[in-house]
């Protein structure tokens, strides 16, 4: 028996929230919106011929509209199958120093996960007790740095003088805002990309554009940086992006009178859950995102989370240091939220 179990790579993976196989459910729990995406989607499928072929490893027309839409040019546009490829090409790409890249404690569990992965040292910055990010914690020397604006599972948004404090004082190393949820009431980062030439502003089309499925995510940075994200994806995979990807999402971007239309009704539906569940005996910081990270003041997180199982609605819950009392619940329809609310009233009037 020979010793190459030795040769392999151990990693403990990034757990991605419960996809059920059944439908007729209450999905909660992995922040999916929860309106169909644009009508263009399914009108520039119907147009997709050249099957046979290799898709444009540039995935050119994407890129284009891309940067057309957010007031960019060509070569400050990288383009992944989701947000989650971006930023593992981001890990590999910029997080190269022998001092450790620095994350919040609490925040998106696959950075920790990554890092293992590429061999990258890193720290984690304790949230305070009301789940912000200290900028003082930013300031030792590090090599690199990553939170997601608004934080995840956290919901909890900082504001561009945040950012700029941060970047100011990191200019020798990459920094990286995780703007999956930005959409649902914060304020990009974009601004900064013009005074900053280390940052590097990513986003996806899983949340506020309904295309999860589809995988697309991108990151916007000054064309040096673009150059070398784009130097290590060819050096991985160069078709990354498949020919429906390419073409849906550079069509979905001109409808952004349906986009405004879905991320606003997301967000009137989590102000008036925030009130709902309040008065439920809930607590929570503000949430800016499509989800709300809540405690309750008696009822356990957990046992409200295999409760509602039972009832085929699906939440969020971390068995994790510092947050295993609490649930992340995406904000879906009105009616999805009324159901739940409902769950949470028998659940509660049970005890
Ligand atoms: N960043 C954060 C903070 C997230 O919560 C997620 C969703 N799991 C992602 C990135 C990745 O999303 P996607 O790959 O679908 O773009």
């Amino acid at each position: 028996m020979g010793n190459w179990r030795d040769n392999i790579r151990q990693v403990v993976p990034y757990t991605p929230g419960e996809q059920p196989k059944r439908t007729n459910l209450i999905k909660l729990n992995t922040n999916e919106n929860p309106y169909p995406p644009s009508k263009k989607v399914q009108e520039t499928m119907d147009q997709i011929t050249g099957w046979r072929l290799y898709p444009d490893p540039a995935a050119s027309k994407l890129v284009h509209a891309l940067a057309e839409y957010h007031g960019l040019n060509d070569d400050q546009v990288f383009v992944g199958v989701g947000s989650d490829d971006v930023l593992a090409m981001s890990f590999m790409t910029f997080f190269n120093s022998d001092k450790p890249i620095l994350f919040p404690d609490i925040t998106y569990s696959f950075y920790d996960v990554w890092a293992d992965l590429f061999k990258i040292p890193y720290k984690t910055k304790a949230l305070d007790e009301h789940f912000n990010i200290k900028s003082e914690d930013y300031k030792a020397p590090n090599g690199g740095i990553i939170f997601p604006n608004p934080n995840a599972p956290t919901g909890v948004l900082v504001d561009l003088d945040f950012i700029e404090d941060i970047l100011k004082a990191n200019q020798d190393v990459i920094v990286i805002v995780d703007e999956a949820y930005i959409d649902f009431g914060g304020v990009s980062a974009k601004p900064l990309l013009k005074k900053y030439e280390n940052l590097l502003v990513v986003q996806t089309y899983s949340k506020s554009r309904s295309l999860a499925g589809l995988r697309i995510g991108y990151a916007m940075g000054n064309s040096e940086l673009i150059k070398a994200l784009n130097d290590v994806k060819y050096s991985f995979n160069s078709y990354t992006m498949n020919q429906p990807a390419i073409a849906i999402g550079a069509a979905v971007l001109e409808d952004e009178e349906y986009f405004r239309e879905t991320t606003e009704k997301i967000i009137h539906t989590r102000e008036w859950f925030k009130n709902e569940m309040s008065e439920l005996g809930f607590s929570f910081e503000d949430s800016k995102s499509n989800f709300l990270f809540v405690t309750h003041k008696s009822a356990k997180a957990k046992d409200i989370f295999e409760a509602a199982k039972e009832k085929d609605i699906f939440v969020r819950y971390f068995d994790k240091p510092r947050i295993d009392n609490y649930l992340r619940i995406t904000i879906g329809t009105d009616e999805e939220m009324k159901q739940f609310l409902n769950f949470v009233r028998a659940f509660l009037g049970e005890e």
